[in-house]
Parts: structure tokens; sequence; C-alpha cells
């Protein structure tokens, strides 16, 4: 009889049963790949990135450095698997996607206590305790199983998948190797633009055509589009009135864009919001983001360029590479059109082209306790992205608090609330608490941890501290709740 029941063996799925496994809780991990899909996964292992091979910054004196340290502090497997598979990428620890995600089921299909079941689950199991990590591309039907248990609203928009493009198809007498202000190894490929050919690029990009959202769900046809719309009809009654006014503001913003139904929200997560939406916001916001030059001069100029095109390994073998900040829901044809206007991409093979996608999430902080226990029935946890936090990293730090309460229920003892001060607590305490009117997926930062006490100007040095001061604490708190595995 397993002890605890994980839904989804994702980032946050895995990293829960790898936590509850290693601390002694027998435990059944049920993941639906490879016998259903999901539109944006292409494998049946677990802990499969689906869209960037970045796991981010590195240094602690950046809050998502700090968290993965914190992480491996509290023997993480995901971060074990991300050290072991690191490609180069300057400052961001990027992976062999591939090699990352083998490690991370041999350890998990290996491990004495965990049971693997390749199978969609529709329905919350009744008993034992269980860990609801089913994603942001949850099943439909067991999204509409979670909305009946909570009774409240889910919340959903769409973000957007960069391309990859094959490193032999880049034209190498127009890029140029380098990383920004010579960080890392010259680890990016830059593809440099003058004035001009940003101009035209600019232009086919904001005039380029757009998949529909329903389209996406048509071409996607995992996705049970009537279970689906049946569940945004009852969505769109409910937050139709007190949403009015941002979807009016929304719409204008991304001028253009067909809503997928009146009433319900289209909204972009700004960290990945898709690159023709950010082009429209103004002619030099590109230029200013993510194409800007600084720190890079053309080898063959001598000069910076007036903007940048950055592409980052994707694999080991270092014969993929993405287009950095390239998220976008043009439609494929027009993605290898506009794309290639990109110098050094005329001829470019593209391995993946973007995609939508669709992300689901509850409102967390009228449902979940810091301990990520839903206030309705302590047994049932819930972790990774469909908590609200965002990104590989944090969905992984969420699946590690899950997996520990957990176990930690299954042995009698009070589940934990990481510390404040800590990025693991800080990122359970954003997500908790809150009223929750409206409620938007975070990544962590420093700005939702306490500040120090006293005001430190220079940047870096605060966050310094303030890492210092996180690890202090973690280390303190580990030690008072004998949380350590060996
Ligand atoms: P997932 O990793 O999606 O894992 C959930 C698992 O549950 C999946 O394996 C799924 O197959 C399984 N599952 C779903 N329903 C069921 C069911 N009913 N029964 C059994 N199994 C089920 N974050 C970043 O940091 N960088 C990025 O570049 C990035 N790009 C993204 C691109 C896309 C298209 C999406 C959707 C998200 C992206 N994210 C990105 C956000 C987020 O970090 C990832 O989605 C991350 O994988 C979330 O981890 P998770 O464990 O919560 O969910």
């Amino acid at each position: 009889m397993p002890e605890i029941t994980i839904i989804g063996a994702g980032l946050a799925g895995a990293e829960a049963a790898w936590q509850a496994a290693e601390r002694g809780a027998a435990v059944k991990l049920i993941e639906m790949r490879p016998e259903k899909k999901s539109p944006v996964h292409h494998s049946g292992d677990f802990a499969e990135l689906v869209c960037s091979n970045s796991l981010r910054a590195v240094n602690i004196e950046n809050a998502v450095g700090l968290l993965k340290e914190e992480m491996r502090r509290c023997r993480s497997l995901i971060m074990t698997s991300a050290d072991q598979h690191r490609v180069p990428a300057g400052g961001a620890l990027a992976v062999d996607r591939e090699g990352f995600a083998h490690t991370i089921t041999e350890k998990i299909e290996n491990h004495p206590r965990i049971t693997v079941m390749r199978q969609e689950t529709q329905t919350i199991p009744g008993e034992g305790i269980v860990i609801l990590a089913s994603g942001p591309l949850t099943s439909a039907p067991l999204a509409r199983e979670i909305g009946k248990f909570l009774g409240t609203d889910y919340l959903y928009f769409h973000d957007a998948v960069a391309p990859i493009v094959t490193l032999a198809s880049v034209n190498q007498e127009i890029v140029f190797r380098a990383s920004r202000y010579g960080k890392g190894e010259d680890d990016y490929l830059n593809c440099p633009m003058t004035e001009e050919e940003y101009d035209r690029f600019y232009e086919a990009l904001i005039n380029g055509e757009v998949h529909a959202a329903h389209e996406f769900e048509q071409e996607n046809e995992h996705i049970e589009n009537e279970q689906i719309e049946q569940i945004k009809n009852e969505q769109a009654e409910k937050i139709e009135n007190e949403q009015h006014e941002q979807h009016e503001q929304l719409n204008h913003d991304i001028n253009g864009y067909e809503p997928i139904k009146a009433g319900v929200k289209e909204k972009y997560f700004e960290g990945c919001m898709p690159v023709e939406e950010m082009a429209r916001r103004g002619r030099k916001t590109l230029a200013f983001g993510p194409l800007k030059p600084v720190g890079l001069t053309d080898p063959r100029t001598g000069k910076r360029p007036y903007a940048v095109v950055q592409l980052r390994q994707d694999n080991a073998a270092a014969t993929l590479y993405n287009l950095v900040g390239f998220q976008t829901h043009l439609r494929w044809d027009e993605q290898r059109r506009i794309f290639s206007m990109i110098p050094g991409l005329a001829e470019a093979e593209f391995v993946r082209y973007g995609v939508m996608h669709r992300n689901t999430y509850i409102n967390s902080p009228q449902v979940l306790l810091p301990t990520l226990q839903s206030k309705k029935d302590p047994r049932i946890f819930f972790a990774g992205q469909i908590t609200g936090v965002e990104g590989y990293v944090e969905s992984a730090a969420a699946g590690l608090v899950a997996g520990i309460n957990g176990t930690r229920l299954i042995h009698n003892r009070e589940p934990v609330i990481f510390p404040r001060e800590s990025a693991l607590g800080s990122l359970c305490h954003y997500i908790t608490t809150g009223e929750g009117k409206d409620f938007q997926p975070m990544n962590i930062n420093f700005g939702i941890m306490p500040s120090l006490e006293k005001r430190i100007r220079d940047k870096k040095e605060k966050n310094r501290q303030l890492a210092e001061r996180s690890l202090a604490a973690l280390e303190q708190f580990i030690k008072v709740n004998q949380l350590t595995t060996d």
C-alpha cells in the first residue's frame, strides 16, 4: 500500500517522489506519458524540460541561483542531475535536456521505495497522502476534478515556446561567438543586425500571422477540446464581470490577437511573452530587450551591432541552438519566413518551432497552506506550476517542499513551513498568502523576500547579504527539523 501517491512526474512530481522516498516513504508515482502525451512534452522521461534548456542564473546574488543552492542543501534530485548534465551557457545553468531527464527517470525507476505507474489519473485518490503535481497542462478530466474539489476558479493564460535550429544550418560567416561582456567561454552564437536589417525584421514580425488560440488547440489533438471549452465556459461566466476592465485593457495591449472566448482572459506572463507581442510595444522594445547588443562587439566590424539575436546551446553535443527570448505564437510557416530574415539564419533548419500552450494554475492564496497542503483536506498537497509558481526551478522547489511535508505527515510529524528568510520559504509564502483576488504566477525574486534590516545601496552587495542570511536560516532550519537525508 503506497503511503504517498504523486500525480505527474514532471519537475515537481519527480522531486517530490525523490524527497519522500529518500526520507523513508513508500511512493506511488503516476505519470500519463508516454501513453498520453501533452501538447508540449516529447518523451516519456520524467522532468522533461519543455522549452528552454536553462535553469537560469548560477550565482547566489541572483534569487534563482539562491533557490537552486537551497535545493542542493536539501539533497534535490533535480539539482544533482542538472549539475551533472551542465552545458556551457555563461552565467546560467543550462543542461543537456536529454541527459538531465534520463538520469532523473533512471534514479526514480530504480528507487526501491518508488513504484511507477504509467497511466492517466482522472480522479483524486480518496485515501492516503496525495501530491497533485500534474503541471500547467494537467489533463482535462483531472483538471475538472481539481476544480470540483477546490470549488474555486481556475485561471488560464497562454505562453509560447522558443524555436530550435541546427548549428550546421547557421551561417558561421555571419554569426560570431561571444558572451556579453566576455562572461563565460563565448557561449552564445550572436546574429548581428544593422538598423536596416532590424527595421525589416521588426516590420515582418509585427505583421506576421499568428495562431488563433482555438487553432492551437485543434493542432494539438491530445487536448480534449470539448472538456476544456466546458471548463472555460464555466470560468468565463464567473470571471466575466470582475475582469471585464482588465480584459479590455489586455485586448488593447495585445492588439490584433484573437481572444479564446469573450470574457476569458488571455494573459501573458512577462518572462515568457511572445516575441511578436513584445515587439508590438514599440519599435525599439526588442532592441532594448532580448535583442539588446550591449556587451557585444562584432569581430568583423569591430563595432557594437544595432541589435543582436542570441542563440544558446541546447544539447550536450552542441548541435542544436535555441533562439533566446523567441517564444512565439506565430504560425510555423511564418516562423520559417520571418526568423530566416535574421542574419545568419537564412538557411536555418528548424528542428522545433515555437508553439502555443495552455497554462492551468489554482488560486493558491485561497486554497493552500504554506506547507502546500490544501486547506480543505490536509492530506491533499499541490506542487509545481499548478500552484502558481513559475519556472522549472520554482516548480521543482515546490515539489521538494511537498515531498518533505507529505513524508512528515506519514511519520506523524507536523509539516514544516520553510523559513521566511529563505527563497524556498518566500516562494511558499508568496503563493499561499494575500487575497488571491488577482493572483499572478511568480518566479522567485528578491522582491518577495523580507528586506535586510539595514539599507544597502549596492545591489550586488545587498543580494549577497540576503543570500547569506537565507542560507544561514535554511541550515539552522534543516538542523532543527532533522531534514538531512543521510
Ligand atoms: P510538468 O513538468 O508539466 O509535469 C507535470 C506532469 O504531469 C507531466 O509529465 C504530465 O504528463 C503529467 N500529467 C498531467 N496530467 C496528468 C494526469 N491526469 N495523470 C497523470 N499524469 C499527468 N519554465 C522555465 O523555467 N523555462 C521555460 O523555458 C519554460 N517554458 C515553458 C514552456 C511551456 C510550453 C510550458 C507549458 C511551461 C514552460 N515553463 C518554463 C514553465 C514551467 O516551469 C514548466 O511547465 C515546468 O515543467 C512545470 O513543472 P511541473 O512539474 O509543475 O509540470
